[in-house]
């Protein structure tokens, strides 16, 4: 059975996307097999993982509305597969702004992705969802089809002030929608050690959440910040890089923390 993720934060800029593909990337390279689901109309976890998302032929808006299967509607990037390493990619593009409208009036609408995910279950390790910086209907399709949340954020002044809304929403779709999610964990990330604010945040982190905050911390690292440009995660752009190496230590957490679930 496929252990299912969101990476969510509704503050924009925080570092989603980036743990998405490059955890995406990491979990593969352990011989994981991994979807990848863009649920953000932006696109930059598609684009970010060698796909152009001008050019898909279908996407995570076909399977919302029920046009088309993620078996159907799942792509491999030719770039990953060049590079020797590959996930299953659902992507997403500008088409899927619309589904929040077209969504509107259709029954259980906030579990299309959850049932179209289940016809695909064996076929997954994990499936990482990349939410857009939102709480939206888009951002509710992924919580309601998760075992977990994982919560990148940056360790600056508001950083726990901005969680309480989120924390808040999990618990609602716990309480409503999906008695199996939960707050897998926090994942402090862009993280800079000189900078002693940071150190402080970190640490204030860790006395309120305990071990709900991941071991791992990423650090801010240009060559992560490079890699979609090429239309690669970092972690396969430059492996050897600080910032891919934080992440493949993330993915080797994350293996480890679902055989205590
Ligand atoms: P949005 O809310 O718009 O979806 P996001 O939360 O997905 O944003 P990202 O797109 O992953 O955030 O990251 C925001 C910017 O920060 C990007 O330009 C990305 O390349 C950069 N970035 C992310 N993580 C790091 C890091 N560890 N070091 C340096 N730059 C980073
Ligand atoms: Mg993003």
């Amino acid at each position: 059975m496929a252990k299912i993720f969101c990476v969510a934060n509704q503050k924009g800029g925080v570092g989603k996307t980036t743990t998405t593909v490059n955890l995406a990337a990491g979990l593969a390279s352990i011989g994981q097999r991994v979807l990848m689901v863009d649920l953000d109309p932006q696109g930059n976890a598609t684009m970010g993982s060698g796909l152009d998302k001008r050019q898909l032929a279908l996407s995570v808006y076909d399977v919302l509305l029920e046009s088309a299967s993620i078996a159907e509607a799942r792509a491999q990037s030719d770039k990953l597969v060049e590079a020797g390493l590959s996930y299953d990619i659902l992507g997403s593009n500008r088409e899927l702004a619309g589904a929040e409208v077209e969504l509107v009036e259709v029954e259980r609408r906030e579990r299309r992705l959850k049932q179209a995910l289940a016809e695909v279950d064996g076929d997954y390790d994990f499936v990482l969802i990349d939410c857009p910086p939102s709480l939206s209907m888009l951002t509710l399709n992924g919580l309601c089809s998760a075992h977990g949340v994982i919560v990148p954020m940056q360790c600056e002044y508001f950083a726990l002030e901005g969680l309480t809304d989120l924390v808040n929403t999990i618990k609602q779709v716990h309480a409503n929608l999906n008695r199996d999610l939960q707050i897998i964990g926090l994942l402090r990330v862009m993280f800079d050690p000189r900078i002693t604010l940071q150190q402080q945040v970190s640490d204030q982190l860790k006395s309120h959440f305990g071990d709900k905050v991941f071991n791992t911390v990423i650090p801010r690292n240009v060559r992560l910040a490079e890699a979609p440009s090429y239309g690669l995660p970092g972690v396969v752009f430059d492996p050897s890089s600080r910032g891919a190496q934080a992440y493949l230590s993330f993915a080797q957490e994350m293996v480890e923390r679902i055989k205590r679930m």
